[in-house]
């Protein structure tokens, strides 16, 4: 049984971080799964892990860059040509960049955020809506952040390009409802996955973890998240049971995103 009880779910970024956490909640909810990453080898690992646990798994796994939209193009076909429908789509491939002053970002780092953070993202829309349009029926996961929904210091890239995911899963909502097509975006505080761990890095290199526990002690529940925390919020909002949230985009941050 499960919520995601045979509906073939995409997830992009599926390697490791929030992408696999989801990927393993979502398989022990009964999904079909195509994994998408373009860290081919992490992404076998990753698929060898979830059978383990869940061995009567259908699992496909695809190699793509979400930047390139031939590669976003044939996820989706091959997709499609194993499972027949695209039921669920985590659109949650992204990178942090580089943390810099505003007027001394990289040029080329800004514009390779753009080109995965949003483009990526968009382009998934592009070539899944239409499916799920043909099926009058989907649920879409895309993935902003507390940096869609607010400031965050030294990372203008990574914080235009979250909002405008917060901006495009607006637009989706409005006009795909109709078709049965509800999109919404998650807004995930600090959850320790390996990005976050490299951003800790960024922050305080001789002492990371340092870093970490003084940024805990800023949230309300004095810890950060987890990634299977936000992967059951993912699995409710790809189910049938999310049936009239559309266009929302949901902080999971303890709470931290409340405070002035
Ligand atoms: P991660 O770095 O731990 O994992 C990201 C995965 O995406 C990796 O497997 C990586 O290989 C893959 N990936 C990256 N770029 C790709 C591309 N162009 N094409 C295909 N695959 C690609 O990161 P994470 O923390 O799991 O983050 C996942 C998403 O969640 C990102 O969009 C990130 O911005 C967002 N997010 C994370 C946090 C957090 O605290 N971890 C907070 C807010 C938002």
């Amino acid at each position: 049984m499960g919520r995601l009880k045979d509906k073939a779910i995409v997830i992009t970024g599926a390697a490791m971080g929030l992408g696999y956490a989801a990927a393993l909640e979502a398989a022990k909810n009964g999904a079909k799964l195509s994994l998408v990453d373009y860290n081919g080898e992490s992404l076998e690992k990753a698929k060898t892990v979830i059978l383990e646990q869940y061995p009567d798994t259908k699992i496909i796994t695809l190699v793509a860059d979400v930047s390139d939209e031939a590669a976003v193009k044939r996820y989706v076909d091959e997709t499609v040509n194993a499972f027949g429908t695209i039921d669920g789509f985590y659109n949650n491939a992204g990178i942090e960049g580089r943390q810099a002053p505003l007027i001394e970002y990289d040029l080329d780092v800004f514009r390779k955020v753009v080109d995965i953070n949003l483009m990526g993202v968009y382009y998934g829309l592009r070539y899944v809506i239409p499916v799920m349009q043909q099926q009058g029926y989907g649920r879409i996961v895309n993935v902003a952040s507390v940096g869609g929904i607010r400031g965050v210091m030294n990372q203008t890239a990574y914080v235009a390009t979250k909002h405008a995911v917060a901006g495009v899963t607006k637009n989706a909502s409005l006009e795909y409802g109709r078709y049965g097509i509800l999109t919404n975006a998650i807004a995930p505080g600090a959850i320790l996955t390996p990005m976050v761990a490299e951003a800790f890095k960024q922050v305080n290199p001789a002492d990371p973890k340092k870093a970490e526990a003084e940024y805990a002690q800023a949230n309300p529940t004095k810890r950060l998240g987890l990634p299977e925390e936000v992967g059951k919020l993912v699995v409710f909002l790809l189910s049938e049971d999310c049936s009239y949230v559309n266009g929302q985009t949901i902080a999971i941050d303890g709470g931290q995103s409340n405070s002035y």
